[in-house]
């Protein structure tokens, strides 16, 4: 996890997470992160110069401008038009990173769509759509930067949920998301996904057996299931407790009823349990 409270600091540290995982290289790579009218950006030749290991105060800070407020212009990583122009296009916005994960920029290096077929790409990314391809583009233009614009435009148009992330052929991936941590899980799960689709089709591919079909297209609801908590053993059951003591198991729904409601509960529960004692009461009587 990233520290997100200091900007500088998370930088540094998830370009050494990257490098250490073979999702940066030392041929390139930039990161940055906006915080409301500024942008924290690493420096070029991050990866050529220093092998991803930067210290705190080379990321320079600038407005939305690129005008920096610290650190000087050109030391600024050379693809930054690629980050202003997600950042001003947008708003909600808050993280971009370019990376070169090597089995994503197989399917690239054949302008390849990545299908997705990890639990964590289709939850994290889409499970609708593939993680596609800009035009070849030169490194660090204006032409790169509004063809990624364009891409995560139409990843919006498909899929308002879709994780923005795309690859460029022949050279690495863009992902943005609304945190720095977001932006590196997009990276992460799409180069783990490439792998299985590699994996399987050198594991499988003319095996006759092999069932590469989606057999459950998860929808969106469903993936937003995942969060709700779920009762693990049925309401009655007899067990023993965290320190050895039988218990009854209580859903944990009722638990969770508000407290009017557990009032309206318990007094009901009263007004019963009087009722049957007055009643055995008039019967002995
Ligand atoms: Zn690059």
């Amino acid at each position: 996890m990233t520290n997100t409270k200091n900007m500088r600091k998370a930088l540094c540290e998830i370009g050494k997470l990257c490098f250490d995982r073979n999702l940066l290289d030392s041929s390139g790579g930039n990161i940055s992160i906006r915080d409301g009218d500024k942008v924290f950006i690493t420096p070029r030749q991050a990866g050529e110069h220093h092998q991803w290991s930067i210290e705190e105060d080379m990321i320079i800070v600038t407005d939305m401008c690129k005008v920096p407020v610290i650190g000087e212009v050109d030391k600024i990583t050379r693809e930054a038009i690629c980050h202003y122009y997600i950042y001003h296009a947008f708003p909600d916005i808050k993280a971009v990173l370019h990376a070169h994960p090597p089995f994503m920029m197989s399917f690239g290096s054949a302008h390849m769509d990545i299908p997705a077929v990890s639990e964590g790409t289709r939850c994290v990314i889409s499970p609708n759509i593939p993680i596609t391809n800009i035009e070849e583009s030169v490194p660090g233009s204006e032409q790169q930067a509004v063809r990624i614009v364009d891409n995560f435009k139409w990843r919006k148009q498909q899929d308002p949920d879709a994780g923005l992330i795309c690859n460029i052929p022949f050279h690495g991936v863009f992902s943005a998301a609304e945190d720095l941590n977001y932006a590196y899980l997009f990276v992460e799960v799409a180069e783990t996904n490439c792998k299985i689709l590699i994996n399987r089709q050198i594991m499988f591919g003319n095996n006759p057996k092999a069932d590469f079909s989606i057999h459950h297209d998860i929808s969106r609801e469903e993936i937003s299931s995942i969060a709700q908590s779920k009762e693990v053993c049925p309401t009655g059951l007899r067990y023993r407790d965290a320190f050895g003591k039988e218990i009854v198991y209580q859903s944990q729904d009722d638990n969770l009823l508000s407290s009017s409601q557990q009032d309206k509960k318990i007094s009901e529960e009263i007004i019963s349990k009087i009722t049957d004692e007055v009643l055995k009461k008039i019967k002995r009587d």
